[in-house]
């Protein structure tokens, strides 16, 4: 596969550390409030790049993060803590807070068909870990104590802005909202890895440190959590644009000055979804949910089918105007792949060419909108109708979009109305005393794994689990 990489900024092709296997980390939600269908475009990406990589061949595990402690309203290290924040608004502790808004994320990612990763770790499960990679840093020498804060020492380092194109001037820019300068840092980049002091000091949940009671810096959490799971080496780590400064950069700084080599190989990062105003935010505007789409009547899935339609190296630009018109082509597609006739075998070898298109497609920096294109080149193409729908159903383990799933359960409702045909013919058979007929259909059912009941109410039956 060839991938663009943010490390270098290049397209490069896709060699992991270990041959077939593939350690992928995600930057998880900030459990404070829902999720923006912003955010949810990098997630459903990032599905994407998973599934292809299953599909490719590939033994993934992925790992996420829940962020239930440590983000402040800034990205940088100021502000009130986001889940306090949460908390205060919806008069609840902060774990309530976590539970609910946890649950709601994951949910909403069931309705874009995006996968549950491997491993989801919530942040207040890995404090002891947090604690030894700061006592690490801290004995290297790559952090120090000021203020009554560990911080990371940005200067120890020979290159801190990995993501290259940086200026340090910008970036300071780039650390939104950060008004106040945090007079304890020796560096403008340096970041807080543990606090115990800090303006906003109502935070809920705080634990024993060796530098005493605080809660761990934001930044730190993704690193140890993706050392505690995938091991010291990740191959592919994803997440928004917004999150390659300073978090990502952060991430960097910190794990390998803590395993003392080279970390992750590669920098996935899915660009804005933006409105007519700009880039979507919580802050701004519609408050744009799955919740709110599907309450004006969307499947959700015409939201992902909005998304695989440009390239996640794109800003895409959302409008109500543009999820109508990816509604119009997803019923029109689901209206045609029903309409084919599921019977028959698939032809393999007439198969091929189209798993090839498909396979360039997202093969080629995952260029979703040309593996789209393959699904109508199938549908267009001289086959029978069997490959057809075998090879969408190939297709559709990465796109996700259910494009069989009106077939399936037609196939369903064709074995229902046999079975039913089958039972009031053994019914009939048995009333005529013909054993022998009532007999076979009866070893008919069984082979087709039907197990019939008969109930005060009548005869009952169902497919064997
Ligand atoms: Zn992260």
């Amino acid at each position: 596969m060839i991938l663009y990489n943010s490390l270098g900024q290049t397209k490069q092709e896709f060699i992991p550390h270990t041959e077939g296997k593939v350690n992928m980390y995600t930057c998880g939600p900030t459990v404070y409030h829902y999720a923006h269908i912003g955010n949810l475009r990098t997630y459903i990406m990032e599905d994407v790049l998973e599934k292809y990589l299953r599909f490719a061949g590939y033994d993934v595990k992925r790992v996420m993060n829940i962020t239930d402690v440590g983000h402040l309203s800034s990205d940088a290290d100021t502000g009130e803590d986001k889940m306090l924040k949460g908390a205060k608004r919806e008069h609840k502790t902060v774990m309530e807070i976590a539970k609910f808004y946890t649950d709601a994320f994951f949910s909403d990612c069931k309705k874009l068909n995006i996968k549950m990763p491997d491993v989801v770790e919530p942040a207040t499960n890995c404090i002891d870990e947090f604690i030894h990679m700061v006592s690490v840093l801290l004995e290297k020498g790559y952090a120090y104590i000021a203020g009554g804060n560990v911080y990371f020492d940005t200067s120890k380092l020979d290159n801190y802005y990995v993501f290259g194109n940086m200026n340090e001037d910008d970036l300071a820019v780039g650390v939104r909202d950060s008004v106040e300068e945090d007079s304890n840092k020796r560096n403008k980049a340096d970041f807080v890895l543990w606090f115990t002091k800090s303006k906003f000091d109502s935070q809920e949940l705080k634990w024993e440190s060796p530098w005493g009671v605080g809660y761990p810096g934001w930044h730190i959490e993704c690193s140890a959590i993706s050392c505690k799971h995938n091991g010291e080496y990740l191959d592919i780590h994803c997440g928004g644009i917004d999150n390659a400064f300073p978090h990502h950069t952060n991430e960097i700084a910190q794990s390998e000055a803590y395993l003392g080599h080279k970390w992750c190989k590669y920098w996935f990062h899915v660009l804005h979804l933006n409105d007519a105003r700009g880039k979507m935010s919580k802050s701004k505007g519609d408050f744009l949910t799955v919740s709110l789409l599907e309450s004006k009547g969307y499947n959700p899935l015409v939201y992902r089918l909005f998304c695989l339609q440009s390239h996640y190296r794109k800003p895409l630009t959302f409008s109500y105007d543009s999820l109508d018109n990816a509604a119009i082509a997803y019923d029109k597609l689901i209206k045609r792949i029903s309409a084919l006739n599921p019977e028959g075998e698939p032809d393999t070898e007439a198969a091929k060419p189209y798993l090839k298109e498909f396979n360039d497609a997202l093969g080629n920096d995952l260029n979703t909108s040309l593996g789209l294109t393959a699904v109508y080149s199938v549908l267009k193409a001289d086959i029978s109708d069997a490959t057809k729908l075998y090879l969408i159903g190939e297709f559709d383990k990465v796109l996700s979009l259910d494009l069989t799933k009106a077939q399936e359960s037609k196939t369903d409702s064709f074995a229902n109305e046999e079975v039913e045909a089958l039972i009031a013919q053994r019914t009939e058979a048995r009333k005529n005393k013909d054993w022998a007929t009532a007999d076979a259909i009866r070893d008919k059912l069984k082979e087709m794994k039907v197990v019939v009941e008969d109930t005060k109410d009548g005869i009952k039956w169902h497919f064997e689990n």
